[in-house]
């Protein structure tokens, strides 16, 4: 009974987005957002990096953020 559906990127298909990649696209664009990112897309749609998003998901997740970990 794991209930968890997998979430995949609506932008390029990319499959089984973690959960933390999930909090970020909560977090940076909308707490309901619907068509998730996957790090790759997220970074491009913010102009940043990869490692960009990751050091803010380590940052939230430090402040004890409850959509990360
Ligand atoms: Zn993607």
């Amino acid at each position: 009974m794991s209930g968890r559906k997998q979430v995949n990127c609506a932008y390029c298909g990319k499959e089984k987005l973690f959960k933390d990649d999930i909090g970020l696209n909560k977090k940076l664009i909308h707490p309901q957002v619907e068509r998730m990112m996957c790090l790759t897309c997220m970074a491009e749609y913010f102009e940043t990096t990869e490692e960009e998003l990751k050091e803010m998901i380590e940052e939230f997740k430090r402040q004890g953020c409850a959509l990360f970990g």
